[in-house]
């Protein structure tokens, strides 16, 4: 079960989208033939992964327990 969080920019409350940068095919293609510049290629890509708002894909989303994350709640619920 995936944690919910709030979005600051457009209110969205639930599940983030998560997004993993770079592409799966240039990762194959360095692990084939060159195994070094692989091996930094799938550590950056995991480093670089991140979650973001699955409604509009804003990066700086805050986990719904927190007192910033309650407040889009609360907003959204007394409009
Ligand atoms: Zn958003």
């Amino acid at each position: 079960m995936q944690q919910a969080v709030a979005c600051p920019v457009c209110r969205y409350v639930g599940p983030p989208r998560r997004v993993t940068p770079g592409s799966f095919l240039i990762e194959l293609v360095l692990w084939l033939f060159f195994i070094i510049p692989g091996v930094i290629y799938s550590l950056w890509r995991l480093s670089a992964r991140r979650e973001v708002c699955a409604a509009c894909g804003n990066p700086q989303t805050v986990p719904l327990s927190t007192p910033a994350g309650q407040a889009i709640l609360n907003q959204n619920h007394n409009p």
